[in-house]
């Protein structure tokens, strides 16, 4: 049983290893601020044990044939699912998110390994046609070691996603869970270690010092990164100098775009819906958090969408009816107050929620489902993205002036549009500058669909068979009969 433990060392070579200089920190349950567990504060030289591991599980694993490396990932999904409602309960201690929500990322952490076990016969090269007595065909092959690193919101979900695809290509895996958030992924990690070889899996916990250590390691020759912009143009720098392969999932600052023909609830709805409330507490890099209404229709939809801000409850993330539970840790929910006091400072106007913690709640990360209206593209609140529960709603009335101002900012995540009529949502899906473009969406991203920030949000795709074959490299071979 996936049980909460007092202290956890790191998972390295199929079991549990303390630290080498017996460094540790402490993960905090954000909905109270007490003590959860003592955690291992990797090091370089923990992230060079790991890698070690890996290296030396790796070429077994690649030799394993794909059709068996897909059955142990599906036995690993279904190893998940026995023990779904005690892995489900390590999120909402150790992130704060709410029972509800957690469920489902445990849901979606088994359907990516499922996933990625259901291409694995996709790894396959092709044929080149040469005249005369010469044959060009392309191989797929492993990195070996690939390096994963994953931020604090959806802890075991990204988890899971993070080893499905290296592992399906035949990698073994390094990964490093956020500091705030690593036990979930340490718990994955030992029930891997039971269908797959050990060092297939590695957990190195930690921050900076562990992220950068596994990146600059010249065994990883591939990384997978997912976080803020700041540390992911970090990683890729750090990549340059051995030339690694890098892909990134960055942040965003999404736009929803609302046409004048929609009906205001139903507006509201996917206002509310597209900020991601209900699982993360609108720490979610694709939440629609500029939200563009026509003049036609912003007073009647911005007075419901406070109303369903001020529906949602707010509360301890263990109750099944709460909504919104804290953010995942304090200094994090001090950055989210102070963006809202700064956007009133702006001149921008608070129509409900605020930077002051909600009754009840002392002693807890929470913040408030707030509503900012008033604000201007040029206000700090329009720009930078703020990763919590607070949705800027803006005015437009010309489609070319809006295209243009929600494309103005460097990021490009994701974009919705609501709208009735095709003609405008294919304009606007033509025009707005994100990888992942919705009409009247409500969040959703079927498995298949690839994701993958433009601009600064990111570089490459996940979710699809192009994250798949991006932990493969082509080997070309050309053969040719010497008579
Ligand atoms: P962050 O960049 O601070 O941290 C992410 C991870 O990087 C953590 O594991 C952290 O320990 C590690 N890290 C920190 N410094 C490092 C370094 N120098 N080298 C290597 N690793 C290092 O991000 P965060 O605050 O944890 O997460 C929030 C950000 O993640 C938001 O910007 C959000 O939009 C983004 N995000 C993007 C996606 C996506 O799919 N595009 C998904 C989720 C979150």
């Amino acid at each position: 049983m996936s049980e909460l433990r007092d202290a956890y060392p790191l998972f390295v070579g199929g079991e549990w290893r303390s630290g080498e200089d017996g460094a540790s920190a402490v993960s905090i349950d954000p909905s109270t601020g007490e003590e959860v567990a003592r955690v291992t504060d990797g090091t370089g030289d923990d992230v060079a044990a790991a890698v070690d591991a890996a290296a030396a599980a790796a070429p077994g694993w690649a030799a394993v044939p794909w059709a068996e490396r897909a059955a142990a990932l599906t036995t690993l999904a279904a190893r998940i699912e026995e023990d779904a409602e005690s892995f489900a309960g390590l999120d909402v201690v150790d992130a704060g998110m709410p029972i509800r929500g957690s469920r489902r990322d445990v849901a979606n952490a088994c359907t990516y390994l499922r996933y990625f076990a259901g291409l694995a016969s996709e790894l396959k090269g092709q044929s080149i046609d040469v005249p005369g007595t010469s044959l060009d065909l392309t191989l797929r092959e492993p990195f070996g070691v690939v390096g994963r690193i994953v931020p604090f919101n959806h802890p075991l979900q990204f988890a899971a996603a993070a080893i499905a695809a290296p592992l399906a290509a035949g990698n073994t895996v390094v990964l490093k869970p956020a500091e705030q958030t690593p036990i979930s992924a340490l718990h994955l990690a030992e029930l891997a270690a039971e269908v797959l070889p050990a060092g297939a899996v590695n957990v190195v916990s930690g921050g900076a010092t562990a992220g950068s250590a596994l990146v600059r390691h010249p065994l990883v020759r591939r990384i997978g990164f997912t976080g803020s912009v700041r540390t992911g143009s970090a990683v890729l720098c750090e990549a340059a100098d051995l030339i690694k392969v890098v892909s990134l999932e960055l942040g965003g600052k999404n736009p929803l775009i609302v046409l004048p023909d929609v009906d205001p609830e139903q507006a509201a709805e996917l206002a509310t819906i597209g900020m991601n409330l209900q699982r993360t507490a609108g720490q979610s890099c694709g939440s629609t958090s500029r939200v563009y209404l026509h003049d036609e229709v912003h007073d009647q939809v911005l007075e419901r969408i406070v109303e369903r801000f001020e529906q949602l409850e707010l509360g301890d993330p263990r109750k099944e009816t709460t909504d919104v539970g804290p953010l995942a840790y304090a200094a994090h929910a001090e950055r989210v107050r102070a963006a809202i006091v700064a956007a009133g400072e702006e001149g921008a106007e608070l129509r409900t929620g605020g930077p002051e913690a909600p009754e009840g709640t002392r002693g807890g990360c929470f913040v408030q489902p707030t509503v900012i209206a008033g604000v201007e593209d040029s206000m700090e609140v329009a720009r930078q993205e703020i990763f919590g529960p607070v949705v800027s709603i803006l005015r437009w009335s010309d489609e070319a002036d809006v295209l243009a101002r929600a494309n103005a900012l460097e990021l490009g995540l994701t974009a919705n549009v609501a709208t009735n009529d095709l003609s405008a949502a294919l304009r606007f899906a033509r025009g707005l500058e994100a990888g992942y473009v919705w009409v009247n969406g409500r969040g959703q991203r079927p498995f298949g669909a690839p994701f993958g920030g433009w601009k600064l949000s990111g570089l490459g795709e996940e979710n699809s068979l192009g994250e798949l074959l991006s932990y493969t490299r082509t080997k070309n071979v050309n053969l040719s009969g010497l008579a």
